[in-house]
């Protein structure tokens, strides 16, 4: 481990801010040439052993650990009643992808195509995501034979990478209500989609989870990209190092130079420089952050904080997020579920399968999926009334950002071949919002809904000049009434499959929203659904967009290689650089969208 003070007297070539899931793709792709000297400077630490992280069956609980999570809120959400949202963001080596939920899947093609169609050449699946996704995962298929016969899993090679870092496995445990969930889907007329990888994710699936088969532990940028090359001598991590701004020259008439960062460790401040590029990896809550700081961003928010403007750009606009309900059903006697290890007996024997042969729920995770289009969630006639409520909308074309991805989300939405609703079970109870709490020795489940293409768009600004403040996140969650729309349907939706074959003879009981409220009842009306909705609809996690690869003219902060308007030498690559989001969980893309990151900065270097 270096000192902050050896960090900063050695000549770096690149310096890479944030060691997290698309920054620890760039150290390692950058630091393949040993001309060249990469240093990474992460706020949290390196730690190796924390079961939390390490074992799937034990995803989530590392959830509000300052340790492991800068555990953000969201500032009060006017349309959801003014809740608070809890927004978890990964601090540490391997960031969010170290505490994710392990969900490793790939959207549909047109969301991939769509990062081009928003002005950025040859961002689309075919040249582009299909290569650099199939470059970053090594896929490996069930071998346990009762897994490898689920008939929702199937595997295509012509989609899959064999050789890459980060591993994609399957969950070597799958609960008893499995089976009767997608059971179910297919019954409500959900077809069996055998890998979603290739472009069509619409379907009934298993999906695979970012789990090394061989330990049955979870791989993540810090296991896939950073352990395996932290051998080298030209790259060089600092952890504990938080960034508080991007030192930059300003020459007359020629693009800002960015030369070097300043950070705090131990609260002691400290420079570096860089020789040839800087790039923010701090996700999309903290590069915000971080360039707002550095004097690029909106200049009504950086003189509110009495920052100097050097790049007027919308820098923290442009934000999207994927909300999702819960339904959440005490599980019938005998059947398991993660809430079953809350028994100290059950939990040893649990943990001595796992130890011994790497089986059982703690090797086991989220298994059962459905992606929907909307004609699974709307009859004809609700349909086009949805359809007309969005083109009627003028607030969609008053945001340059929103005014070409509303066109994309618009025609989407009565396509078969592109997800509006993710529905999935996650077996154990899910419990961060305003949630009744869980009877002691009784086991959950939760079918989770998830809206996919949000029409509501917020921001996420400094909400303080000094660099250690929290941002101020304000997604305006449902501030456009068609994404509280989209989801009323899924809950009609929700409830016909808890009223369909075989899940409705399985023995579940409603336990929130409970049996004899509104939201169970079949004759309730559409408001009493909103209001549940209000009440309960959470983050499931997914920011993005906030430094949005975009043309300028449409609000965009970098340029299709990733960098910023106006700058020489500094990028962006992360989350916030997602203009739209895809109808899936983004961990993959921004790997992919890394890799490919990489291979552009090699390429102007050797310009
Ligand atoms: C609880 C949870 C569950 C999720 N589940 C899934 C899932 O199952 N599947 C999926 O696909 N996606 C999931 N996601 C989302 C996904 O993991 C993220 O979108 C993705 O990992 C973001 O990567 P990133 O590189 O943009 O940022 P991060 O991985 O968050 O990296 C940013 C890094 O920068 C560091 N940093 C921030 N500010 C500073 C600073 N000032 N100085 C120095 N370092 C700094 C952070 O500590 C962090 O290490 C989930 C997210 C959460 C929070």
């Amino acid at each position: 481990m270096v000192s902050a003070e050896s960090f900063c007297s050695t000549s770096f070539d690149y310096l890479i801010l944030g060691g997290g899931t698309a920054g620890l793709v760039l150290a390692a792709r950058l630091s393949e040439d040993p001309d060249v000297v990469v240093g990474v400077l992460e706020a949290g630490e390196h730690i190796n052993e924390m079961p939390e992280i390490n074992v799937p069956g034990m995803m989530g609980q590392a959830l509000g650990n300052p340790k492991v999570d800068w555990a953000f809120s969201t500032v009060e959400q006017e349309a959801v009643l003014n809740r608070k949202i809890f927004s978890p963001r990964g601090k540490g080596v391997g960031g969010t992808s170290a505490i994710n939920f392990l969900v490793y899947q790939r959207a549909s093609e047109e969301d991939y195509n769509a990062i081009e169609a928003l002005g950025n050449p040859y961002w689309n699946w075919k040249d582009t995501f299909l290569k650099y996704l199939m470059k970053v995962e090594t896929y490996v298929p069930p071998t346990d034979p009762k897994i490898a016969q689920d008939p929702h899993i199937g595997y295509t090679t012509d989609y899959h990478g064999s050789s890459g870092p980060v591993k994609a496995s399957f969950s070597a445990w799958f609960n008893d209500l499995h089976a009767k969930f997608m059971d179910t889907l297919v019954n409500m007329g959900v077809p069996i989609n055998r890998d979603t990888g290739n472009g069509r994710n619409i379907g009934a699936s298993v999906g695979p989870i970012s789990v090394d088969p061989s330990t049955m532990t979870r791989s993540h940028a810090a296991t896939a990209y950073y352990t395996p090359n932290s051998h080298r001598t030209n790259l060089v991590l600092l952890t504990g190092a938080h960034v508080t701004k991007i030192l930059l020259d300003t020459p007359s008439g020629e693009p800002v130079v960015a030369t070097g960062v300043e950070f705090l460790k131990d609260s002691q401040k400290f420079s570096v420089r860089a020789k040839i590029e800087i790039i923010s990896a701090a996700g999309a809550f903290q590069t915000p952050q971080i360039l707002e700081l550095s004097g690029i961003g909106k200049t009504d928010v950086l003189t509110k904080h009495g920052i100097e403007t050097i790049l007027d750009l919308p820098v923290g606009e442009n934000l999207q997020d994927h909300l999702t309900l819960p339904f959440i059903h005490e599980v019938p006697e005998g059947s398991e579920t993660f809430d079953s290890l809350r028994d100290p007996a059950f939990l040893e024997q649990q943990s001595t399968l796992y130890k011994n042969e790497r089986k059982g729920l703690l090797a086991g995770s989220i298994t059962a999926y459905g992606y929907l289009p909307s004609e699974k969630l709307f009859d004809s006639n609700g349909l086009l009334a949805l359809q007309s409520q969005m083109l009627q909308d003028t607030t969609l074309t008053a945001s340059p950002s929103l005014s070409k991805q509303s066109v994309l989300i618009k025609k989407w939405f009565p396509d078969p071949n592109q997800a509006q609703i993710e529905v999935l079970q996650f077996p154990f109870f899910l419990s961060f919002g305003p949630l009744p709490e869980r009877r002691e020795g009784k086991a959950y489940h939760s079918i989770m809904i998830i809206g996919l293409h949000p029409l509501s768009r917020g921001s996420v600004h400094i909400s303080s000049a000094d660099p250690l403040f929290p941002p101020s996140i304000d997604p305006r969650y449902f501030s456009n009434p068609a994404d509280l729309e989209i989801m009323v349907s899924a809950v009609k939706f929700v409830r016909k499959l808890m009223r369909t074959e075989p899940y409705a003879s399985a023995g579940c009981k409603m336990y929130d929203p409970p049996e004899k409220s509104a939201v169970s009842n079949e004759d309730l009306s559409d408001d009493e659904i909103r209001d549940w909705c209000r009440t309960r609809v959470i983050s499931i996690f997914h920011p993005i967009g906030t430094a949005a690869m975009m043309p300028k003219e449409d609000g965009g902060v970098v340029d299709s290689s990733l960098k910023v308007y106006g700058t020489k030498n500094l990028r962006v690559v992360d989350a916030s650089v997602i203009p739209l989001e895809m109808s899936t969980h983004p961990q993959a893309a921004v790997y992919a969208i890394a890799e490919k990151a990489s291979d552009i900065i090699k390429t102007a270097r050797a310009r």
